[in-house]
């Protein structure tokens, strides 16, 4: 059995998660998958609960689940005294190493691009997010009104990481190719370290194939033609720019889910954030988180061995593509005439 948090988060968060939720659960039954579910609160509710937007409670809480679902922290609607530093410390805490964005076209839906299907993991723990890589102050620091300085951190251990779960997770694709973005020949201390443990990893996974492309040439090939990569690996601050990037090739935000991974834990995501101009009307698209939850499933199928979990997530993968093909019970963002409930029903009803 299954421990997962449900973190609603704010605004649309309190719409789409508990659609992912409702889908999630369809999907355990019929793989007999268990799973014990334990709401959490954070964000507004959380600071009216437990007067705090992270709430102690809710901290201590996820030490004990196996994974979490977040939904978006919607920092405009917070009171003004409370803290509203949720991700990068939650990620700092739980060690969660890699933000794992899939970018999928589907044939009916519009998108700049046909046929992509990549899968991009961008380092969370280090590069040039300076409140997460230094122990005390700040990477950031302005001697005088005309210099301002920022550092980029790239350690052996957050590189070797996150090429490790590029290489696991190209292991179970079709294609088995991963792409390695950095820029060696100017940073050849951070990008280099990054490429070195690229390489070496490389070497365990003779089954995978591994090329390197330096990160703005790789930003004109993705435009170009982005059915060449497969699995997409890179640091921090890069892999912030690319994923949006990615996202906008297939259609942008309400299809662009996400997994945050750690050694022990992965927190369910979507990109998108808490969307306050269509919150509370029932018309936010589900498709990112539900398939965040999906990744999760997919995720404890893959690192603790468990096929009801793999069954699980293929499930609601099957599902999502005959709501999308279908094409009768999608949100607005995708042509469609339907609410959040109605298309999260739909995929649950396909399940
Ligand atoms: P946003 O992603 O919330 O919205 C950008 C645009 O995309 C809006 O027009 C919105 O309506 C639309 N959109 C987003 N998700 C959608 C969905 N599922 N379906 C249909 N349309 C969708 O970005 P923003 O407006 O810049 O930020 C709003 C709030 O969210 C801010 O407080 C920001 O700080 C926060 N945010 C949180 C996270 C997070 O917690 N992970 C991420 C990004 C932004």
């Amino acid at each position: 059995m299954y421990k997962l948090g449900i973190l609603e988060g704010d605004d649309i968060g309190l719409e789409v998660v508990p659609e992912c939720v409702k889908v999630m659960k369809a999907a355990a039954a019929k793989a007999g998958l268990q799973i014990e579910w334990q709401p959490l609160p954070i964000g507004k509710r959380g600071h009216e609960s437990h007067g705090h937007t992270m709430p102690q409670y809710t901290v201590d809480a996820l030490q004990h689940v196996d994974g979490w679902l977040q939904g978006p922290i919607g920092h405009n609607a917070y009171p003004r005294d409370d803290p509203t530093w949720i991700n990068p410390p939650l990620r700092k805490k739980f060690e969660l190493f890699a933000n794992v964005k899939p970018v999928k076209s589907y044939p009916n839906l519009p998108s700049l691009h046909k046929d992509v299907d990549i899968v991009f993991l961008r380092e969370t723990t280090e590069g040039m997010q300076s409140g997460s890589v230094v122990f005390a102050g700040s990477g950031e620091f302005q001697p005088n009104d005309d210099i301002a300085i920022g550092m980029r951190v790239v350690t052996r251990k957050g590189a070797s990481r996150v090429a490790r779960e590029a290489f696991e997770i190209a292991r179970t694709r079709k294609r088995k190719k991963v792409t390695a973005l950095h820029k060696e020949p100017v940073y050849r201390l951070v990008c280099g370290m990054f490429a070195q443990e690229c390489r070496k990893m490389a070497k365990n996974y003779p089954d995978v194939e591994f090329e390197e492309v330096l990160i703005d040439g790789f930003a004109l090939k993705l435009v170009m033609k982005p059915q060449q990569y497969d699995v997409v690996v890179t640091t921090n601050q890069f892999g912030d720019i690319i994923t949006d990037e990615g996202a906008g090739l297939v259609g942008g935000l309400g299809l662009a889910p996400g997994l945050v991974v750690g050694e022990r834990q992965a927190m369910a995501q979507a990109t998108h954030g808490s969307a306050p101009d269509i919150a509370g009307r029932n018309i936010a698209n589900p498709y990112a988180m539900i398939m965040s939850g999906k990744m999760l499933f997919e995720w404890l199928g893959r690192t603790r061995d468990d096929a009801k979990a793999a069954a699980a997530a293929a499930l609601m993968d099957a599902a999502v593509d005959k709501v999308i093909a279908e094409a009768e019970h999608l949100t607005g963002d995708l042509g469609g005439k339907s609410g959040t409930t109605q298309m999260g029903e739909a995929i649950a009803a396909a399940l």
